[in-house]
Parts: structure tokens; C-alpha cells; sequence
């Protein structure tokens, strides 16, 4: 019986349940897109059980879940999801882009999570055809995506402080504008020392709820304060290591006509990001400036500021693709990035480049069509 239990669920498995023509719903305006806000008409299950291992995935009409109240995800936070995006090209084919990164990082979690490991190549080609099924949710528009939230939780209806013996892998989707209302303007942040978001030997590098919950009552303090974001800091040093949900990069001006551009290792304290990786894997393609993983503190910032060596700051992930910082908030002090054109900004061309493989203006390995 063990020996027969399924270590992974088979796209070849999936059933279908359509929506009835009246469960269609309205589909929103692109220019009223409001980050996961509003829900496509179907969604993806499957379920785990120890014994049993995976079961069938199950595409079906987008519904509520029924969970016992004692569900360990309800007191345990025994929980992780992702993040990724499908994207309308011109050619009116739909792209994902790197989803064997998300993949890795989701079994990754879910390992550390104590939850159960699955052949991400699988659940690719299920959310191919999850994403199909609900195309026309796809935005017509390249300012906007279709964000895709994999989500795993354990169900076990035993408050027991143990491993889940059964969870719930489902998918949901969600057409998506722009991240920031503001658009791609720079944003203020709060770098307060006082608050930590991860520690070693923690799950920082970890795509888990549990990181994400306590952070809302200090995004909070930062929007009281009129600014957009926190600048998450650790050590006695003030070491930077992400902004808000995304990783940050700095690019600093070394003299000499050099230029670096730096962000954090992965030293277990910030998420791998595939925005990230994306950025220094172009950065090093591109060779015209270092690409440096390395620790960066707010001393280092504030003098590069004041020797007039500081280029650029910005955040980096999937739902903004790249962010640019316009001051930071520290001790007292106010630190602003220099004003720059937009031809004169690594940010916008970043953001530029990574637009044009997402929305297949090029063709690249990273955009896969579902
Ligand atoms: N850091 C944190 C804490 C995040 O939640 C995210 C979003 N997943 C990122 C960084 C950026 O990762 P990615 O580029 O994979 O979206």
C-alpha cells in the first residue's frame, strides 16, 4: 500500500468540470484591475493524503473551501504559495515566463513546510490547461497579466502540533494592471531597524504565509508615515535585504567610469526571486557593469548618496517586475535617489527588456507559450 502511493499527481489524470453558461462571470474593465481582486471562472485541486499520496487534479468551477475548523493551515500556518504570471503577447499567444522557477521554489518550500513534494513539469502543464480554459481572462492589454497564485495548505482536522497527513494543493487565477497605482513612479520607504523580517536559521528564503502575515502591521507604520513600502533590514550592521515582497538592488557608481550593481546573497534571509535571478543572469549577459551578490549595509548607502555614487535603488519581483525607489527613510534622515531620465535608467531598461520577452516581442527560452 505505501509502496503504491503516488509521489506525484500526472497531468495526464486531470478532470474537467465546466462551468455552467450561467457560473460565467463579468470580467472586470483592465483600467478597473485591482491587484487579486477579482477571480477567473475555474480554479485547480488536488488533493494529498499520506498513505494514498497525490490524488486526481481536478479543474472545476471557481467555488469557496470547505475546511475543518481544526485544519492545521488554521493554526499552524501550514502554508505556502507562489507567484507567477501568464502574459498576452501581440501575437494574442499566451506566455508564461519561467515557470520551472516557481516550480523549484514551491517544492522547495513545501519541503521545509512539511508539506508534500509533487513533479513540477506536471502541475506546468495542468496550469497550461487551467489557463486555456479561462483565456479569455487573459487582459488585452500589456500593462496587465494574469496572476497565478499555486497554493498548498494542510488540511489534517487535528490540532496536533505534527506533520499533516493530508493537504490541499489548489490553484487559483486573477487578471491583474499594474502593481502600484502610482504607476512606474518611485516609491518611499520606511528602514527601520527596530523591525526584522527574517533571521538566520529562519524561513526567510521561504515562499510561506507565516512570512508574509507579520509584516501587514509594519507596512501599516509605513503608510501612516506617507510611504509606500518597508526597507527590511537585519543585523547591527543594517544590512538591506528586500523591500516590502520584492528583492532590492542598488547600482552604485564605483569611479573610474565603473559602474556595480548589487544585491544580497541568498544567505537564507531573503526570498530566491526569479525576477532576481532574471536580472542578474541579464545583468552579466549584458557585461557593462559588475554584478555583485553581496552584503550591502545602510552605511554603504548613505555614504555612496553622499559621494554622489548612488545611481539607482529598485525593488524586483513578479507582480511589479521592477520598482524604482525614490527616497528611503532612515534614522531621521531622508536619503534620495537622484533624478534620472528614462533612457538613463538600468531600472526602466530592465523593466523594458523583460516586458519585451514576457509579451513575446522577442522570442527567449525564459517565455513558455501554454
Ligand atoms: N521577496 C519576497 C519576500 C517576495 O514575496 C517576492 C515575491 N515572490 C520576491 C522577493 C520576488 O520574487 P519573484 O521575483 O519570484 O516574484
Amino acid at each position: 500500500r505505501y509502496l503504491s502511493s503516488r509521489t506525484t499527481f500526472k497531468a495526464s489524470d486531470l478532470q474537467i468540470e465546466f462551468c455552467t453558461p450561467d457560473q460565467l462571470k463579468k470580467k472586470p474593465a483592465v483600467s478597473d484591475l485591482v491587484f487579486g481582486r477579482h477571480f477567473t471562472d475555474h480554479m485547480l485541486e488536488i488533493y494529498w493524503d499520506d498513505k494514498a499520496g497525490w490524488g486526481q487534479p481536478r479543474i472545476t468551477p471557481f467555488h469557496d473551501l470547505r475546511l475543518h475548523p481544526a485544519a492545521k493551515v488554521l493554526h499552524y500556518a501550514v502554508e505556502l504559495f507562489e507567484g507567477m504570471k501568464a502574459f498576452r503577447g501581440r501575437d494574442d499567444e499566451i506566455r508564461l515566463f519561467r515557470p520551472d522557477k516557481n516550480m523549484e521554489r514551491m517544492n522547495r518550500t513545501a519541503a521545509r513546510s512539511a508539506l508534500p513534494n509533487f513533479d513540477g513539469n506536471e502541475l506546468i502543464e495542468i496550469l497550461k490547461k487551467l489557463i486555456s480554459i479561462d483565456q479569455e481572462w487573459v487582459p488585452h492589454a500589456e500593462s496587465s497579466s494574469l496572476y497565478i497564485r499555486p497554493t498548498m495548505i494542510g488540511t489534517e482536522p487535528t490540532l496536533g502540533v505534527q506533520r499533516p497527513t493530508n493537504a490541499l494543493l489548489f490553484v487559483i487565477l486573477s487578471p491583474v494592471g499594474p502593481y502600484f497605482s502610482s504607476g512606474f513612479k518611485p516609491v518611499s520607504l520606511l528602514a527601520d531597524p527596530e523591525f526584522v523580517r527574517a533571521w538566520p536559521g529562519g524561513c526567510g528564503m521561504m515562499k510561506m504565509g507565516s512570512n508574509y502575515g507579520p509584516t501587514l502591521a509594519i507596512q501599516k507604520i509605513a503608510e501612516e508615515r506617507g510611504l509606500q513600502q518597508v526597507l527590511w533590514l537585519f543585523g547591527p550592521d543594517h544590512k538591506i535585504t528586500e523591500v516590502g515582497a520584492m528583492n532590492i538592488m542598488v547600482f552604485l557608481d564605483k569611479g573610474n567610469g565603473e559602474k556595480e550593481l548589487v544585491t544580497p546573497p541568498l544567505h537564507g534571509l531573503i526570498l530566491p526571486g526569479v525576477t532576481r535571478d532574471t536580472l542578474l543572469t541579464l545583468g552579466r549577459q549584458w557585461g557593462e557593469f559588475t554584478v555583485s551578490e553581496r552584503d550591502i549595509t545602510m552605511a554603504e548607502v548613505v555614504q555612496a548618496e553622499s559621494e554622489g555614487k548612488l545611481l539607482e535603488i529598485f525593488g524586483a519581483g513578479t507582480a511589479a517586475v521592477v520598482t524604482p525607489v525614490g527616497e528611503i527613510h532612515y534614522q531621521g534622515k531622508v536619503i534620495k535617489m537622484p533624478t534620472l531620465k528614462p533612457e538613463e535608467s538600468l531600472a526602466q531598461r530592465y523593466f523594458n527588456t523583460i516586458k519585451e520577452i514576457q509579451y513575446g516581442h522577442v522570442s527567449h527560452e525564459w517565455s513558455v507559450p501554454i
